[in-house]
């Protein structure tokens, strides 16, 4: 199958909101009036991002997943995305997988697929999304102020306990394994969340890297500092959404360091006055979305993390060499 029947095939859909889709030198998009274009890239590498075995349905879905993650960090709504694609060989199978998976999750948000490109090569997947937001009402990273409340969506951390399962540097039960590779490998971006917060958080993004890296980004180009109670975040939120983690016998060390400083959540952390507190959780709850709030903002810069006995603990990153226990 040559190059342009795959893409007639696989990735050509009807056109629904853009002028323009699949077929043309570029695909045209018509913003509506007085809202403006949210734009974000993110690539996928074998190896890096995923191992060459993945499901590919599941890798469909998390090359879009991990794009809406960062409009619903933006609290933007999903238009479209363009697909560029590097395949080692045409094999129908996979990319008939592939192309389900991430037009499935494309039609669960309205967000249509209009152009990219296919190249022979390493497997690679580049996505662009664009999306929209009233002017002026992006949800940015420069925006926490002293006294915000810090918080953060659905459970951290379970992406990573896979990984490590699958790295084979720990042994999961298997309904945990089950469970947490679900969350890496088909993470659910948090996309209605997202537009729920605009107009109430005052900074958010999207948690790729591990919390408490990516929360350091919002602390410097908002200028603020912040204390972050790890026991408001594991095992907390460990215990009341997954029970799972509070039987199973690996040790708080490793649930924390998950938590903390783990990476692939994508889930939103995010923060907003305190005293909008009862008008985040109601956006949680309408949006179907477990919000909980794991610290605050202050003036003083830095992040101080408060351990199990509510007294300073050394910020994770430190000891994060060590993480290969078990
Ligand atoms: P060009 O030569 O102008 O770069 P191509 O021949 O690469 O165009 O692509 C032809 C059309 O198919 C274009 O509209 C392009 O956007 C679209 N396209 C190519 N690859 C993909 C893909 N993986 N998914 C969706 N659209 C694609
Ligand atoms: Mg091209």
């Amino acid at each position: 199958m040559g190059e342009f029947d795959l893409i007639r095939r696989y990735f050509q859909r009807p056109v629904r909101r853009a002028v323009l889709g699949v077929g043309d030198d570029c695909a045209l998009l018509a913003p509506a009036a007085g809202m403006q274009l949210a734009i974000s890239s993110d690539m996928l590498v074998q190896g890096r991002h995923f191992f060459a075995d993945v499901n590919p349905r599941l890798l469909g879905h998390k090359a879009l997943a991990v794009n809406l993650s960062d409009l619903a960090a933006s609290g933007a709504r999903p238009l479209a995305f363009t697909l560029a694609l590097s395949l080692p060989q045409a094999d129908e199978a996979w990319i008939s997988d592939f192309s389900q998976g991430l037009l499935a999750l494309a039609d669960a948000h309205e967000c249509e697929l209009i152009g990219g490109d296919t190249t022979g090569g390493p497997l690679n997947i580049c996505i662009t999304v664009f999306g929209e937001v009233p002017a002026g009402q992006a949800l940015l990273r420069s925006g926490a102020r002293a006294g915000d409340e810090i918080w953060v969506s659905g459970q951290l951390g379970d992406a990573r306990l896979a990984l490590e399962a699958l790295l084979g540097k720990i042994t999961l039960p298997p309904e945990l394994l089950a469970q947490t590779r679900q969350r890496l490998e088909a993470p659910t971006p948090r996309v209605a969340l997202g537009l729920a917060l605009r107009g109430l958080a005052s900074s958010a993004l999207d948690v790729s890297d591990g919390l408490l890296g990516d929360l350091g980004h919002i602390l410097e180009l908002s200028g603020v500092g912040a204390t972050v109670d790890s026991r408001l975040t594991t095992p907390l939120i460990a215990a009341s959404v997954n029970p799972l983690w509070a039987t199973s016998q690996f040790g708080l060390d490793l649930q924390q360091q998950c938590t903390l400083a783990g990476g692939d959540d994508y889930e939103l952390c995010f923060t907003a006055p305190a005293q909008r507190h009862a008008e985040v959780l109601a956006a949680g709850l309408a949006s179907g979305t477990a919000v909980s709030c794991i610290g605050r903002i202050d003036a003083k810069p830095g992040l101080r993390l408060l351990g199990a006995d509510g007294q300073a603990m050394q910020p994770l990153w430190q000891s994060f060499d060590h993480f290969g226990v078990n």
